[in-house]
């Protein structure tokens, strides 16, 4: 039942039988679930959903993203005037409501379930915590658009996302072309280096484009041998770095 390397669970009822629920979550000191003062409230997972909380976890902790979540204004609920407890109606409010609690709440340990269902996750499901991090925070932008407080609009833009360039140089006519790219983290090798310096190191050395990968220069009108670097053009106000721990081997 506990092997780790049985990703969702599959097939597992028909070995382990019936499961039982009880054993996770059983407490026999109702304070035992309260909150310490002064500690951080941890988030329960769902099954296979430790990578969102993961986020939800660093994103918490980021105080001007948590800051302008709270400044967001969620739209016009029918009924809203009645209602005695307040319900998020979409992924932005879950967010929101979400940091109240894990900055306010007074239990030790929250369920993150009405903001995983909000984005529609399969709770039994791994995904790639890079890539749900990349859609997660695109989804978000897209969502605060239209927000009044030009605080909240911006804050993905901000405190998340870089500009690069790929710089290009014909080394026959010295031409220089620049190709603009946004990022929200930069993918860093670490295979046979020691150190982040030396995958930054990496990241922004120069390459040879030559032979087969030849560069077809505008000035040239063909193909010629050139050499190629990233060059930042914006640093968001929080760097990702992305450490390549896999390899893709065909
Ligand atoms: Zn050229």
């Amino acid at each position: 039942k506990w092997n780790p390397n049985c990703l969702v669970g599959l097939g597992e009822h028909t070995w382990s039988g019936e499961f039982d629920e009880e054993s996770f979550s059983s407490t026999d000191h109702p304070d035992g679930e309260r909150r310490v003062q002064d500690s951080f409230v941890g988030l329960k997972n769902l099954g296979a959903t430790c990578y969102v909380n993961t986020f939800l976890q660093l994103w918490f902790h980021n105080r001007p993203f948590r800051q302008a979540l709270f400044l967001y204004q969620p739209g016009p609920q029918l009924g809203s005037a009645t209602q005695e407890v307040f319900q998020a109606n979409d992924v932005c409010g879950q967010l929101q409501l979400l940091f109240a609690l894990l900055q306010e709440g007074c239990h030790q340990c929250l369920d993150p379930s009405p903001f995983v269902s909000a984005l529609g996750l399969d709770t039994g499901l791994q995904q790639d915590a890079q890539e749900f991090c990349k859609l997660f925070l695109s989804l978000l932008e897209s969502k605060l658009t239209h927000q009044p407080n030009e605080i909240v609009r911006n804050v993905i833009s901000k405190e998340f996302s870089g500009i690069y360039a790929y710089i290009t140089t014909c080394r026959r006519c010295g031409l220089r072309s620049s190709r603009p790219s946004r990022f929200f983290e930069l993918d860093l090798n670490i295979q046979g280096h020691q150190q982040l310096s030396d995958s930054l190191q990496e990241f922004f050395k120069e390459e040879s484009l030559e032979g087969e990968n030849s560069y077809f220069c505008d000035h040239c009108q063909k193909k010629q041998s050139a050499s190629r670097r990233i060059e930042l053009i914006r640093l968001p106000q929080t760097l990702s770095l992305q450490l390549l721990r896999f390899v893709f081997d065909r």
